[in-house]
């Protein structure tokens, strides 16, 4: 069976893949790491946010 990774959007196998649905631990981890800082919003307002993010930290 063959999945879309949900971060880069590449080709992936479910069968024998340790970081399924994802390709790699890379698009795994960048993947939690948006439900940690909770930027795992509404596509499109997602860059927004961010970059409002960002800034609050700079201010800090
Ligand atoms: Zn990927």
């Amino acid at each position: 069976m063959q999945v879309t990774c949900p971060v880069c959007k590449k080709k992936t196998t479910w069968e024998e893949n340790p970081w399924r649905p994802f390709c790699s631990e890379r698009c795994k981890l960048i993947d939690l790491g948006k439900w940690a800082s909770e930027e795992y919003k509404v596509p499109g307002e997602e860059a927004e946010e961010k970059e409002e993010k960002e800034k609050k930290e700079t201010d800090n």
